[in-house]
């Protein structure tokens, strides 16, 4: 290829760290400013540039240009400042450029299948340039974060996600597609957006919808094989656990929202446990918010219970309580509930207020998973705080406006004696002149292990077996330093040993119950799980 070509490729492109002979070598003489200087330079100098901008959303559009010029800096500079810009690439931020997209929009990234697309599926994936994907994280941007129907727009998370499995979890850049599915939008402010970049009429649901799914999912399957690991994103509720159910016994797939999630929140009251003392058993959990997180935690709780303890699902299933948009789940409303709440109807009188639920049920654990801001309101959290010396709180909706309250309110409100954890990231609080460090419970924790567990074992289906696993080495990587922090994750500073370790595990036990298919077993799983992991240095070119 001609240098002018090379310097346009963000694959190879490596800007002013073109060496003498490379710049000999491919025809840059020239091309390029006579100075040579090396990657960690380019780092530093691109930390201060996205630095020098005040609104978080320039901070994104500069690492998305990065992204789009030189992929390897991109990383580079991602996984050494991941604490810093996880916030910029992923929630809060990529909230914002979803709702913005159309207008930000500039270059395309990742796949897009409309319904235009109907019965040419396999041909729209031919188009993409890769042919040996790894992972496809698919949205039909319907629930983005906790941010609605964005449509088409949803495309920000896919692509958001995939730089997280390379950055965290060490999977190739070339080995990730992003894809979003098109099937309109209900968001009447986007159908009458001139900018909106999707298809302008109202969702598809019902056969039409549940056609175009199976075509792509056959499609994908057909193309990549059987070893690709499609992760759902962001759907809503009603399409997601059925597609899950449809396709978890035929394909390698997973739904971030209900199992990343289940895994990652598990893992937190695990280690919180260590805090407060007793075991899973002994603890009574409240939920605000019953769709694809709140069950999906419910359930991978009292499977861990319930192995923990020998009892039966359905007996410890009655230690654990949810709160939907119609107050207190109990056994009078069980006829009207969607399929993935009746495991939760417990006998007790209807409960409309959270505040009076809690009061009721006196749970040690209050978990939210509403996508309202602003629902832990002084007096459910003071109510929490007086039923227990140590409450557990988590605040798990995204972005942070939509947070069930901030760090500073569970700090203040329970007298600095909260146990809290958030889904995007609040600032340290200092309280009574006591500094506090909430901790984030977000599932870029698992999933980008979780997927490098899969892929290097060749697994071809999840187990719940695989969560736990996943869920328990997470907590084990929680250290003395953290606990006394009150941290109930590790910082994130050192997430790709973690996901090593994460990635490990899954993959254990994914040989253990035979759904492993890469053969023979690698002796050292962490190390191995390390040797497959990408790293962002330029490769020299001769
Ligand atoms: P979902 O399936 O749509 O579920 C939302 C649930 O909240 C529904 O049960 C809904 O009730 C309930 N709800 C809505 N408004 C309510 C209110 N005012 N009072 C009580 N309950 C209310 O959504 P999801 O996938 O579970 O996601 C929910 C939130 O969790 C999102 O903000 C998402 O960003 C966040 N999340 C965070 C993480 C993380 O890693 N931290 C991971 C996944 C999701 P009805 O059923 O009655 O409608
Ligand atoms: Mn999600």
């Amino acid at each position: 290829a001609s240098g002018y070509t090379l310097l346009r490729d963000p694959h190879f492109n490596k800007g002013l760290a073109f060496t003498e002979k490379e710049r000999d070598a491919h025809y840059l003489r020239g091309l390029l400013p006579p100075t040579v200087i090396s990657q960690e330079t380019q780092v530093k100098k691109m930390i201060q540039h996205v630095r020098q901008y005040q609104v978080p959303l320039q901070k994104y559009m500069a690492m998305m240009d990065l992204q789009e010029r030189n992929e390897r800096l991109f990383y580079k500079l991602l996984i050494e400042h991941v604490e810093e810009l996880l916030p910029v690439v992923y929630t809060p931020t990529v909230g914002e450029a979803c709702q913005k997209y159309g207008s930000i929009f500039m270059r395309p990234q990742g796949l897009y299948i409309s319904l235009k697309e109907k019965g040419r599926i396999l041909e729209v994936l031919r188009n993409w340039p890769e042919k040996n994907i790894q992972v496809i994280v698919v949205t039909d941007g319907e629930r983005i974060l906790g941010l609605g129907d964005l449509g088409c727009q949803g495309m920000g998370i896919p692509v958001g996600k995939l730089s997280l499995y390379t950055a965290l979890g060490g999977v190739r850049p070339s080995a990730c597609l992003p894809i979003t599915i098109d099937v309109g939008t209900n968001n009447e402010s986007l159908l009458n957006d001139e900018l909106y970049i999707g298809l302008k009429q109202r969702r598809a649901t019902g056969q039409e919808y549940a056609e175009l799914m199976h075509e792509f999912m056959t499609a994908v399957k057909q193309n990549y094989g059987e070893k690709v690991l499609i992760q759902f994103e962001d759907f809503a509720n009603h399409n997601a656990f059925d597609l899950l159910e449809k396709y978890r016994s035929t394909h390698l797939v997973f739904n971030d929202d209900i199992q990343g999630t289940a895994s990652v929140v598990l893992a937190g009251l695990v280690a919180a446990l260590k805090l407060v003392g007793g075991n899973l058993a002994d603890h009574r959990f409240l939920f605000l918010g019953a769709g694809e997180a709140g069950t999906g935690i419910a359930e991978l709780i009292a499977l861990e219970t319930s192995k923990q303890t020998n009892a039966p699902l359905e007996e410890v299933r009655k230690n654990i309580w949810l709160v939907d948009s119609k107050g207190l789940i109990v056994n009078s409303r069980k006829e009207s509930l969607q399929h993935f709440k009746k495991p939760w109807a417990h006998d007790h009188e209807p409960v409309h207020r959270l505040v009076d639920a809690v009061n009721k049920i006196k749970p040690t654990v209050l978990i939210g998973t509403s996508g309202q801001g602003r629902t832990f309101t002084k007096e459910v959290i003071e109510a929490m705080a007086s039923i227990n010396e140590k409450p557990i709180i988590l605040s798990l909706s995204n972005p942070t406006s939509q947070s069930e309250c901030t760090a500073e309110e569970a700090y203040k409100w329970s007298q600095g004696r909260a146990i809290f954890a958030s889904g995007s990231p609040f600032p340290p609080v200092e309280y009574e002149g006591k500094v506090f460090v909430p901790g984030q419970a977000n599932n870029a924790y698992i999933f980008p292990g979780f997927g490098l567990g899969l892929i290097m074992s060749g697994t071809i289906r999840v187990h719940d077996d695989l969560l736990l696993a996943a869920s328990e080495a997470l907590a084990a990587q929680v250290s003395e330093e953290n606990f006394e922090k009150g941290l109930i994750y590790p910082p994130f500073t050192n997430i790709r040993k973690i996901s090593a370790h994460i990635a490990a595990s899954v993959a254990a036990k994914a040989y253990e119950l035979g759904l492993a298919t890469r053969l023979p077993q690698p002796k050292d799983l962490v190390k191995f799980a390390e040797s497959c992991m990408y790293t962002p240095a330029y490769r020299s070119y001769r």
